[in-house]
């Protein structure tokens, strides 16, 4: 077996004397497609990223065994990852006064928190305020392309025009016709595994090789399939045939890593930013990147209120520095980029930079997501084990609410993400009764007879929903932090009933004997899916954005994270985002060649 490890492009010195063409400020799929883009189309580019650029592979470890690990994947004494508990009892800034040396997000639990120590932040360094929310922020180059679920899904025109099918927001003001020749861009140069299935709301992509379902899922698929449901194998964002043309990438050799921590993938089979898209950029010549480099402020010309660079903090020695450019893009993610956005009050802009709508910072959406079913499949127990878990994912069962039919409690809708077959450590092992010889039977006897699936649904976009900056607190460079004015609403609350309700029938209708509901709503943000914070629209005065992500206000500042999403449809996002970035990256560079930025 071939793999491919060519190291990353060497450390470059950075030139802050001149003036880029574009300044990129984030290096995650929105910053990494940003800066491929551009220098693609041979503009000189600056990258400031807030993280630093880690020895990834060596972070990820994917193929190191629990039982080669020190703790078996855990963090050193002193860290903590933070519970449904804490989020749920008590109030952000969640990791004060804690005993901790080192506090991080939910996903540190998920088995392996040593593996992402250096990539989650330090919840005590980075504090926010205000309502209950489990915020999951990746800092360090690539962001949290580093570590995602790999999911990788369209939107269709039930998302991009979901006002005219059912009367609630904003349209979109583009469609998907417009945004289908840039995923199939995005597909063809970064590798996406999966299944053509046809469905006008789940379109397909230029797929690769997919996974194979396991029996469970055959089994489900078929069931569902007579009331016209689909289950489809996991559209992974990961190169399956591999990539001709990116020498940093491998293509998936199923070696199973990917279920056993939280994601990552140290041959870089799936997509991650540094690999699919800045280290090739910085082979054109025409990126910089500059690591550490906290942004704080885009800076405005006094007279003309255009953007004429980026304010930003060593984070190691926090000198402050400029650096100057054409076009600013942001690309920080939603939060920070609608943080940034707040940051850059001046006299030309003082309610925040790109602001004059009121809209930055609002209209905050995401997807809700805790309830689930987990079945047994009567056929498997007793069975000879399988090696199941070497594939990058399970299966995807699309959105079926609200699209012909019309739900009583809900407007849009949702879809599960579920899982099957035997994994690394058994499953259900916690909830098996019993003790001694019998005890270690009954796991072995069940280990791979179960299938799991849980729901990720749509949070409507609501002006009330917010973040603004918080005039107390700060993070530990001294910059004002997010505080959050964002709850669920009936509609999410329904439709996670509904998600519970339809699992059990699914389930039940194809045999599989249902051993457990979960109907617990995890807290906001769990998904770590936000977006909308600086909508796109055609109207200035009720948006942030044009339809190239270019701000209303100051046509040479761009936001090509999610913060521009109209809406936050139920399908994962950074494919999306990565499709517009592209789409509004061609535009900017033939807009900048003809003079017009
Ligand atoms: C565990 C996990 C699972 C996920 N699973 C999926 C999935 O299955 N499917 C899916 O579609 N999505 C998934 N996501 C979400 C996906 O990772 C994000 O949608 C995507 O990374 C967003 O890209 P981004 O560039 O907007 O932000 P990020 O990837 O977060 O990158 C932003 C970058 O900006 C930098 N930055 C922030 N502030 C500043 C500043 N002030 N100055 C300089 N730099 C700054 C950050 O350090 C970071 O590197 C998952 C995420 C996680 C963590
Ligand atoms: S299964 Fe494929 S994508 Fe996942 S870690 Fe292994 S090689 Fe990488």
């Amino acid at each position: 077996m071939t793999l491919v490890r060519v190291a990353p492009p060497l450390s470059q010195d950075v030139d802050l004397s001149k003036t880029y063409d574009a300044v990129i400020v984030g290096s995650g799929a929105a910053g990494g497609m940003a800066a491929h883009v551009l220098t693609s189309r041979g503009l000189k580019v600056l990258m400031l990223e807030a993280g630093k650029k880690l020895p990834i592979e060596q972070e990820l470890r994917s193929m190191q065994w629990p039982y080669d690990h020190p703790r078996r994947g855990d963090a050193p004494p002193g860290s903590h990852h933070l519970s449904f508990n804490e989020y749920t009892i008590r109030k952000p800034p969640y990791a004060k006064g804690a005993a901790f040396k080192h506090v991080y997000s939910y996903v540190g639990g998920w088995s392996g928190s040593d593996y992402v120590k250096n990539i989650l932040v330090d919840e005590k360094d980075h504090p926010y305020t205000g309502t209950n929310y489990a915020w999951v922020r990746a800092r360090c180059l690539g962001g949290k392309t580093n570590i995602w679920g790999r999911l990788a899904l369209r939107l269709s025109d039930y998302d991009f025009k979901a006002k005219s099918h059912d009367g609630y927001g904003e349209d979109w003001p583009i469609s998907y016709a417009d945004v289908e020749p840039y995923y199939d861009k995005v597909d063809l140069y970064l590798g996406i595994s999966g299944v053509k299935e046809n469905l006008p709301h789940l379109p397909d992509s230029q797929f690769q090789r997919p996974s194979k379902l396991n029996f469970g899922e055959v089994k489900l698929r078929q069931s569902l399939k007579k009331t016209g449901q689909v289950l489809t194998p996991y559209r992974a964002g990961v190169t399956t045939d591999g990539l001709k043309h990116n020498r940093y990438r491998s293509k998936c050799y199923g070696r199973g890593a990917c279920d056993r921590r939280p994601g990552g993938c140290d041959i870089h089979a799936v997509f991650d930013s540094p690999t699919g898209l800045i280290y090739p950029a910085m082979d054109t010549g025409n990126l910089t990147v500059r690591p550490n480099s906290i942004a704080h402020e885009v800076l405005v010309d006094k007279n003309t209120g255009r953007a004429r660079g980026v304010a930003f903090l060593d984070s190691a020695t926090r000198k402050s520095y400029e650096a100057k450019a054409k076009v600013v893009i942001l690309a920080a993610s939603t939060l920070e980029s609608a943080r940034l956005l707040l940051l850059s009050r001046s006299p030309q802009h003082p309610n925040g930079l790109g602001n004059s709508s009121g809209h930055v910072g609002h209209n905050f959406c995401e997807h809700v997501m805790g309830p689930g079913v987990t079945g047994l499949i009567k056929e498997l127990v007793g069975k000879p084990h399988t090696l199941d878990d070497g594939r990058p994912g399970g299966f995807y069962i699309p959105r079926f609410r609200n699209l012909k039919d019309r739900q009583p409690g809900f407007i849009r809708g949702y879809g599960y993400e579920g899982n099957s077959g035997h994994s690394m450590f058994p499953a259900h092992v916690m909830d098996t009764p019993g003790f001694g010889g019998p005890f270690k039977k009954a796991v072995r006897d069940h280990a791979g007879a179960f299938i799991s699936m849980g729901a990720f649904g749509e949070v409507l976009p609501r002006y009330e929903s917010h973040v603004d900056l918080d005039p107390a607190v700060k993070d530990a460079w001294g910059i004002p932090v997010l505080r959050f004015h964002y709850q669920f609403s009936d509609n999410e609350r329904k439709m996670a009933e509904d998600m519970v309700a339809t699992g059990r029938e699914m389930l039940e209708a194809a045999g599989i004997e249902v051993v457990g509901t979960d109907d617990k709503v995890l807290t906001e943000g769990w998904s770590i899916h936000e977006l909308g914070t600086a909508r796109m629209g055609n109207d200035p005065k009720t948006s942030v954005l044009n339809q190239f992500q270019q701000s209303h206000d100051v046509p040479n500042l761009l936001v090509v994270d999610g913060s521009s999403h109209v809406s936050a449809s139920c399908q994962n996002p950074t494919w999306t985002i990565m499709a517009l970035a592209w789409r509004s990256c061609e535009h900017l560079a033939d807009e900048f060649r003809k003079g017009n930025v």
